[in-house]
């Protein structure tokens, strides 16, 4: 079957129309990568449609982020979705989505939303809100995929859906990495060689954090947080934020122990040059003897 491409609103209400069974949705800012490609996978396993949408969303981006040179190479993103055996991709315009003249909803989940990437990218979180409920609802999907590489992302959508009832299974997929243990993301492509080598300063902090929670039994979320940070500045990046969080709610923890059942995640973000990555893991906590 070939891949249709729907730009408008109008086109993808009439092409969900004609698919019967289960759909899924993997949302995409496009640019992409083996990350994406291993959540349409997913995605394709659990459906009998899988759906992809390539929007990036300028609702989500500060006035000062990059909104107008973040990558988009439409052509090599279809054949990547081709190759994947998606049915169709939704590529809006933006005029599409945001028609002048339509006054914006505004949505939120305040308790997840408001720190670590909420804190340095005001407004971010209550754009993912907006674009993902209107994605929900164009192509209404029994299930989206969502990788865990946008951690709190996936915590807040994951939230506004238990709280709005949205019928929609949100599906939680792991991070893919380079070889080295760099998380792929759409903006690695803007590192230079320097920065690129020290970008692996991330995932080492993480390994860091894990040696430090599983094997060493610290118990001190300060202590890994600074050692997280030593580790970043050693591979020259200036970090924006290392800390170890609750895995559901993302609050802050007095103590890193055994009650916590579901373990901690750690989280990292940092910039090198003009580019700022982020990155997270999951931790099992070591029970006391
Ligand atoms: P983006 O295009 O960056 O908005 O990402 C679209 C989806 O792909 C989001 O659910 C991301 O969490 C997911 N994603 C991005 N990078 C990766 C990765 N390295 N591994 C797994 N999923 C990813």
């Amino acid at each position: 079957m070939t891949m249709w491409v729907a730009q408008t609103v109008q086109e993808i209400h009439q092409r969900r129309r004609t698919l019967a069974g289960r759909v899924a949705l993997v949302p995409t800012m496009g640019a992409l990568h083996a990350g994406h490609v291993a959540l349409m996978q997913q995605a394709r396993r659990l459906a009998d449609h899988l759906l992809v949408s390539i929007f990036v969303n300028p609702t989500q981006f500060g006035p000062r982020e990059d909104f107008s040179r973040y990558p988009r190479p439409l052509e090599q993103d279809l054949a990547a979705c081709r190759d994947a055996g998606v049915d169709g991709v939704f590529h809006p315009s933006v005029q599409e989505m945001y028609p002048p003249g339509v006054p914006a909803s505004s949505l939120n989940v305040p308790s997840i939303a408001a720190e670590l990437e909420g804190a340095l990218r005001p407004g971010h979180f209550e754009g993912v809100c907006r674009v993902v409920l209107k994605l929900f609802n164009l192509t209404q999907p029994a299930l989206a995929c969502f990788g865990q590489k946008d951690f709190q992302q996936l915590r807040v959508v994951q939230a506004m859906v238990a709280d709005l009832n949205v019928p929609v299974d949100v599906v939680a997929c792991p991070t893919v990495r380079e070889s080295d243990g760099l998380a792929l993301s759409s903006r690695n492509v803007y590192l230079s060689a320097d920065d690129r080598k020290h970008a692996i300063g991330l995932s080492r902090a993480l390994e860091e954090a894990r040696l430090l929670i599983e094997r060493s039994a610290e118990t001190d979320p300060l202590a890994v947080s600074a050692a997280m940070l030593q580790t970043m500045k050693a591979y020259h990046i200036e970090p924006d934020y290392a800390e170890v969080r609750h895995p559901v709610t993302l609050a802050k923890l007095d103590c890193i122990e055994p009650r916590l059942t579901g373990g901690v995640v750690a989280l990292v973000a940092g910039r090198l040059g003009p580019v700022r990555l982020i990155d997270n893991a999951l931790m099992a906590i070591p029970k006391t003897t």
